[in-house]
């Protein structure tokens, strides 16, 4: 008879990575499955990097869940440092800094004043003449409002998930990788969990599958949307953005679009890409890879306007995907029909730098029945009551 486990993770991406980590830390026989390697590029936790800020515009609601995520990159660095042995390949968080322009009063910058204010966060309002000398490459449009946090910086993506998986495993955990669950089924206290490959038994399930999420979970019909995404690696001669004369990344309220990016970390290129827009998914599996150019025309304009100094040829590209809410919030929750089953969805193109904090809160869902961190306001019942 198979080993049978407490509880069962699907999908062991960004969330599912982290979740494992976290249930395997509170010594649970705890099994990760992913239909990828661990660590892979055909979903949506890869390209190098992440954006991490804690003065959240999108709303003051998710501090809290990042103050955690901070506190756990933290923890989970250092215990990773001790796995590895090797100062620079176990850099997961790096506090370079971020600033962000828009128009004056803007969503952008007035929401970060906002989340500050409220949050007791440290930030600092740039006037454009100082903008010049602290950021420079960059032609910041006229009347734009800057600010900065230096708490803000980026995760190497990649790694984080990596490090979940392997301190995970570390503490115990099974992670079976390249078996795709083909379905899975549950009563108040097992579930049972298929895959092309075998079939596993747990008390518990959370799901955490990306852009799969609606598949998995047909039956609750969430208003999920997955777009493709791309990221721009272009090569600049200009030093100004090298992460190691002290740069940081970059977040830009444009009247066409929102582009973001991180400091040059090779001595060679600047990766960015826009926030916004992006064409529908109807299969992740079968995700074009291409560069077209619809994907390039606003970051062209973009980088003619603002980056001068970039070439306005990317060198490497790499496609990516959202799974997007309505309201661009998550949603995280347990089963309307199963007690022992939970869920996280929806992340909406910012989820990566929760997913300490939010896979602790689903750990937490998963053994206990809820989370002392503050996720009522990513329940999807808020979409029944709209
Ligand atoms: C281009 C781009 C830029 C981004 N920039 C930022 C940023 O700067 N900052 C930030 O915080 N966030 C950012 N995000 C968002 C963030 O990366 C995502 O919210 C997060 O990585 C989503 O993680 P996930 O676990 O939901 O998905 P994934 O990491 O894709 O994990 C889902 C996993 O489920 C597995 N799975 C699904 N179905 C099955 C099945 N049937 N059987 C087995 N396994 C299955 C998949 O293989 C996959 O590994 C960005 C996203 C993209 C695409």
């Amino acid at each position: 008879m198979a080993e049978s486990y407490d509880c069962i993770v699907l999908g062991v991406g960004g969330f599912g990575s982290s979740t494992v980590y976290h249930l395997a830390k509170r010594d649970l026989r705890v099994l990760g499955i992913d239909q990828f390697p661990l660590a892979h590029d055909r979903g949506s936790s890869h390209g190098d990097t992440r954006i991490i800020r804690k003065a959240y515009f999108e709303h003051p609601a998710y501090v809290p869940l990042l103050q955690r995520a901070y506190q756990l990159w933290d923890e989970v660095q250092s215990e990773y440092a001790d796995l590895t042995a090797n100062s620079a390949e176990h850099l997961l968080l790096n506090r370079c800094g971020v600033f962000s322009a828009g128009p004056h009063n803007g969503i952008v910058v007035n929401g970060i004043r906002q989340a500050a204010k409220q949050h007791a966060l440290a930030y600092e309002d740039i006037s454009a003449s100082d903008a010049k000398d602290r950021f420079p490459g960059y032609q910041i449009p006229e009347g734009f409002d800057i600010v900065f946090e230096s708490e803000a910086g980026y995760l190497h993506v990649e790694r984080c998930v990596s490090a979940f998986g392997q301190l995970a495993q570390q503490h115990g955990a099974t992670l079976k990788t390249n078996e795709q669950v083909i379905g899975w089924s549950s009563t108040s206290n097992a579930v049972e969990v298929k895959t092309d490959n075998d079939t596993y038994h747990a008390d518990s399930l959370i799901i955490t599958a990306g852009a799969w999420s609606d598949q998995i979970l047909d039956r609750l019909n969430l208003p999920l949307t997955v777009l493709r995404k791309v990221l721009l690696w272009h090569q600049t001669a200009d030093r100004s953005f090298d992460v190691d004369a002290g740069r940081g990344g970059f977040f830009f309220d444009m009247p066409y679009g929102r582009f973001y990016g991180f400091p040059c970390l090779d001595g060679r290129t600047v990766k960015l890409a826009e926030h916004s827009g992006g064409e529908t998914v109807h299969d992740p599996l079968n995700l074009d890879r291409s560069l077209k150019p619809s994907d390039t025309a606003n970051v062209r304009k973009f980088l003619s306007e603002v980056m001068p100094n970039l070439d306005i040829e990317p060198s490497r590209h790499v496609v990516c995907m959202y799974t997007m809410t309505p309201d661009e919030n998550f949603i995280i929750d347990r089963h309307p029909e199963f007690a022992n089953v939970c869920y996280g969805a929806g992340f909406s193109g910012h989820g990566f730098k929760f997913t300490s904090s939010i896979g602790e809160a689903l750990a937490d869902i998963a053994t206990t029945g809820s989370s002392a961190l503050p996720i009522e306001f990513l329940s999807p019942r808020r979409f029944l009551q709209a």
